[in-house]
């Protein structure tokens, strides 16, 4: 671990848990055990406030990806798994709730340092996210069955249909939600009776490797969980392909995500792909001006801007544009940049140079294309990797910044006069993942709601998300959806069953 991290970690009184998980070299784990990758090759990770190194982890061969394969396998098709009642699953998912939720700081503090997002929001939305997912899938096992069918045809028969877990699932994680959007995927899995095998972003293996030793501490059986670190090129690509892999669920960018999706089919598996975003967000001239200025920029500031369904083009209608402008500048300008650990850190770092560098280049590209930059835009000095939040007004709709997905503090704004004119602009997109609309005027809302191209709809607020309602995109963000009910429909299969009766 670099002085610089160890330094951070004292100024911010990390616990000694943290600390000491922090500071051993990391080991994937694979059928209850942890192991160094096949080939010994490890990659470093790093902390994003401080841009030091805080420890290594395994970078996995498809090797290791086989053994993980079946391990998962061997509990699928008759094992232990395989063989526990619905109840028994529950006990065990409820086990791995309470024991993330007895952990809940500490896990807090790994994705902080691992991620560099503020440590008050891991505790409050990642982390109580991931042990409200468990709970809820927790209470499906016993509540997951077929129905009875009479019929028509001659004959007599009991027509019946089953319902069966999917098979051997592998998860490919994104690293702006690393536990949460990992819980997203495992806990419904888990819940249908499917065996994993995960696969974090390289940026951000830690808080799921931590979350393993839980799984091993809950009693869930040796080879149902299995956590491949790596390079996405290699393990993410041949999860896409592995013929002992059933199905594959990817949270990650568009175009990872066709490559998955193609690979995928190719091999005839089973695909969930929810990709990325450039969400509109609708303010009407009735709207609460101050109350939705903080919910604008909550939505769109909220994880330094490291949000899929982040509301990022911001359409006002046009006798109330500047007033809100005002209000949502007199908002950010509230929203303290600090790093991760500061427990009233709101923007923290981006998640590294990289992405850094990415965002920058887009706020250049604004200023190049003529947008109107009316707060922030500044990259701060590293060694950390900051950048202010930054708004710009006045955006043409062929701008890069009103087009593409910046993954970064960064929102535009431009006026509208009708309703089927905001409609046009926001549906004026690849992507289809959320859409927002401010106004108490509820004809106007209900009649714009079924002609958003949308996953999901928030009305005065921003991605209120909860486990018990589904979440996905349409269009180029994706298809397939993540919580709710109609998560396990992409996790279970159908059998008919036909007895004929005398
Ligand atoms: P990414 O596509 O670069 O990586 C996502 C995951 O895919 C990582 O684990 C990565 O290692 C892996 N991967 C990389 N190359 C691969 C390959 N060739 N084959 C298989 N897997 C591969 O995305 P990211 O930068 O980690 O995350 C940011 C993106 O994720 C944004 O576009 C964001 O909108 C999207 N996202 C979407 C949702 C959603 O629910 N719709 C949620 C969070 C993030």
């Amino acid at each position: 671990m670099d002085e610089s991290v160890r330094n951070y970690l004292d100024h911010y009184g990390v616990s000694d848990a943290t600390r000491r998980f922090l500071a051993k070299p990391q080991k994937m784990f694979i059928d209850g055990a942890w192991v160094d990758s096949g080939n010994g090759v490890t990659f470093d990770v790093f902390e994003p406030s401080t841009g030091g190194r805080i420890t290594s982890a395994p970078s996995g061969t498809t090797e290791d990806l086989d053994q993980a394969v079946a391990a998962a396998r061997r509990q699928f098709d008759g094992g232990e798994w395989r063989r526990l009642k619905p109840l028994e699953r529950e006990r065990l998912l409820h086990r791995l709730a309470d024991l993330i939720e007895t952990h809940g700081n500490e896990l807090a503090e790994i994705e902080a340092v691992d991620m560099g997002k503020s440590v008050s929001f891991a505790r409050d939305i990642d982390i109580q996210g991931t042990v409200d997912t468990f709970r809820y899938f927790a209470g499906w096992p016993s509540k997951l069955h077929g129905r009875i069918v009479e019929p028509s045809i001659p004959g007599n028969y009991l027509a019946y249909t089953r319902k069966e877990p999917l098979g051997v699932v592998a998860a490919i994680v994104p690293w702006n939600f690393p536990l949460q959007t990992m819980a997203w995927k495992l806990a419904a899995a888990l819940a249908a009776g499917c065996t994993v095998i995960v696969k974090p972003a390289e940026l951000t293996s830690l808080s799921t490797l931590r979350f393993a030793e839980l799984v091993q501490e809950a009693g869930i059986p040796d080879g149902v969980v299995n956590i491949v670190t790596g390079r996405g090129s290699v393990i993410g690509a041949a999860m896409s392909t592995h013929p002992g892999i059933d199905k594959v669920t990817f949270t990650g960018s568009t175009p990872v995500g066709k490559d998955v999706g193609r690979a995928a089919v190719g091999s005839l598996k089973h695909v969930t792909l929810e990709l990325g975003g450039k969400s509109p967000v609708l303010v009407l001239d009735d709207a609460d001006l101050p109350s939705a200025a903080l919910a604008v920029a909550n939505g769109v500031f909220f994880n330094s801007g490291q949000v899929c369904d982040a509301g990022t083009r911001v359409y006002v209608q046009r006798a109330v544009h500047d007033a809100f402008l005002d209000e949502l500048v007199k908002v950010t300008r509230t929203l303290k940049i600090a790093p991760g650990l500061d427990r009233d850190c709101y923007i923290g770092p981006m998640v590294s140079a990289q992405q850094k560098a990415v965002v920058a280049g887009y706020i250049e590209a604004g200023r190049r294309e003529g947008a109107e930059l009316v707060h922030g835009g500044a990259s701060l000095d590293g060694p950390g990797h900051f950048i202010e939040p930054t708004i710009f007004a006045h955006c043409k709709p062929e701008m890069r910044i009103v087009r593409e997905e910046i993954f970064g503090p960064v929102l535009v704004t431009s006026p509208f006069d009708t309703l089927d004119e905001a409609v046009f602009l926001a549906n004026d997109t690849p992507f289809g993942l959320a859409a927002a609309i401010y106004s108490n005027d509820l004809a106007r809302v209900h009649g714009l709601i079924p002609r958003l191209h949308a996953g999901s709809v928030y009305v005065n607020a921003h991605s209120t998300i909860d486990p018990s309602m589904p979440f996905g995109g349409f269009k180029d963000s994706g298809f397939g959806k993540d919580l709710g009910p109609e998560q396990l429909d992409y996790l279970m299969e159908t059998k008919a069953v036909w007895i004929t009766l005398p």
